[in-house]
């Protein structure tokens, strides 16, 4: 990997940007939606955990798949290099996926968020909020599932809708490239991570 992006700021206490990424999960609908939430939780942004501190300064070790997640990561660099890493890898990881959203997003985004009335038990794997929309997102692993799931976030939406007007709410499933491509009923509500980017920063 071509390591000439880094500017090699000090490491010495914390990994910073490209190595670290702060995550909201396990928080309420509610305060989702009133902001009302931290980015508190901490996790790798490297799905290879190729990235070391090192007398102070970033390494990178051999296990570097030049996925360029680290690269977007950076706070000190503004390129945007498409990020290359497998979809289904990507979606097997509830934190990879909420990363690599928030970072092509740059949106609110939180992971395992407890919906309210009566399915506070339920927890949305993803939750995006695009001004007043509001994006609830399962992450479809098993096509044979995706009825059981799309109606379960639809009762859902139809529930918290009520519960707050002045939001739209929309169910979407997250899937693989490769399963999106088996689905044959219902897939105006499938999508892949790269056309669920499309949709959210198209409206
Ligand atoms: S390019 Fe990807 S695999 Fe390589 S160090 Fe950066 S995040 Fe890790």
């Amino acid at each position: 990997m071509n390591t000439d992006f880094c500017v090699g700021c000090n490491s010495s206490n914390n990994m910073p940007s490209c190595g670290v990424a702060k995550i909201a999960t396990k928080i309420n609908l509610k305060d989702f939606l009133n902001n009302n939430f931290d980015y508190s939780v901490l996790y790798p942004v490297c799905p290879k955990n190729a990235l070391n501190i090192v007398n102070g300064r970033i390494t990178i070790s051999n296990e570097c798949i030049s996925c360029n997640l680290c690269v977007f990561s950076c706070d000190q660099n503004n390129s945007q290099p498409p990020i290359l890493i497998d979809d289904f890898k990507v979606l097997e990881n509830l934190f990879l996926t909420n990363i690599i959203l928030r970072l092509q997003l740059d949106l609110p985004i939180a992971i395992e968020v407890k919906a309210d009335g009566n399915y506070r038990e339920k927890r949305i794997d993803v939750a995006i909020q695009k001004d007043n929309k509001v994006y609830l997102i399962k992450i479809l692993s098993n096509k044979n599932r995706l009825n059981y799931y799309l109606r379960s976030y639809t009762d859902i939406v139809n529930d918290i809708s009520s519960i707050y007007p002045n939001y739209i709410f929309s169910p979407i499933i997250l899937t693989s490239q490769k399963v999106f491509d088996t689905i044959t009923e219902n897939a105006e509500y499938c999508f892949t991570l790269r056309t669920l980017i499309e949709l959210i920063e198209g409206e």
